[in-house]
């Protein structure tokens, strides 16, 4: 028997998964785990490696060099630690992106990051959001929401999120790296990113952060009763 409750958040980048998924973890009690973090954490090492993070042979040996964990500090943030330093902040720079999507398609890669997620999710009520949480990481989640939105609404929030970071990316630019994001998580081999047959489609394009949440915490509690 299952002890912990689960609640699988999958979609493309930018589609406001984490303050989404953070925002529904707060209203339930559950604990948030953002595994974007933990392959931003790989990409981070392959970028300080120097090493193309679409090249497993030059990846694959990183992970035996490598110890990653995640601890929420009393910011209530999750913080992600690489060989004990605290990379919570560095991992959010644009140029990770490219790094943890390319190493995100590596199979060992995410075997070596599998036992670490459902850890959390046997330990602890979750809300889990990533690209594979309700195909591959919790199966057997209680309730899987695929949340999107058109790619310039993405990308736009992405834009405003990175100014607000203080780093000036161009409009185009975003949009253009969200769309190839997009187009490599969904066409790569291993665990590519697809909707659950048991997952509810939420379509955020047209909705602001308030009506997103109260979408999702709908969702959550009808699944969760029924
Ligand atoms: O969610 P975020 O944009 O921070 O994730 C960074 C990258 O990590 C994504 O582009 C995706 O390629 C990869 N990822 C993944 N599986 C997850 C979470 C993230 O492949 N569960």
């Amino acid at each position: 028997m299952k002890q912990h409750r689960s609640i699988a958040i999958d979609g493309p980048s930018g589609a406001g998964k984490s303050t989404l998924a953070k925002r529904l973890a707060e209203k339930l009690g559950y604990l948030y785990v953002d595994t974007g973090a933990i392959y931003r954490t790989v990409g981070l090492q392959a970028f300080r490696a120097g090493v193309d993070p679409a090249d497993p042979a030059a990846v694959i040996p990183l992970l035996k060099e490598i110890r990653i964990h995640l601890a929420y500090g009393e910011d209530g943030l999750q913080h992600m630690y690489l060989n004990g330093e605290d990379v919570t902040g560095e991992i959010r720079r644009h140029e990770i992106s490219a790094y943890a999507s390319g190493v995100s398609a590596i199979p060992e890669v995410r075997a070596f990051l599998l036992a670490q997620q459902r850890n959390l999710a046997e330990t602890h009520d979750v809300v889990m959001d990533g690209r594979d949480i309700g195909t591959v990481v919790l199966p057997d989640a209680d309730v899987k929401i695929f949340l999107t939105a058109a790619p310039e609404a993405r990308a736009r929030r992405r834009w405003l999120e990175l100014k607000e970071r203080g780093q000036d990316t161009p409009f185009e630019t975003v949009l253009h790296d969200v769309k190839e994001r997009d187009d490599k998580d969904t066409h790569r081999a291993a665990a590519p990113l697809r909707q659950a047959e048991d997952a509810v489609l939420a379509d955020t394009t047209h909705m602001d952060l308030e009506q997103s949440l109260a979408l999702l915490i709908q969702i959550a509690k009808e699944r969760l009763q029924a």
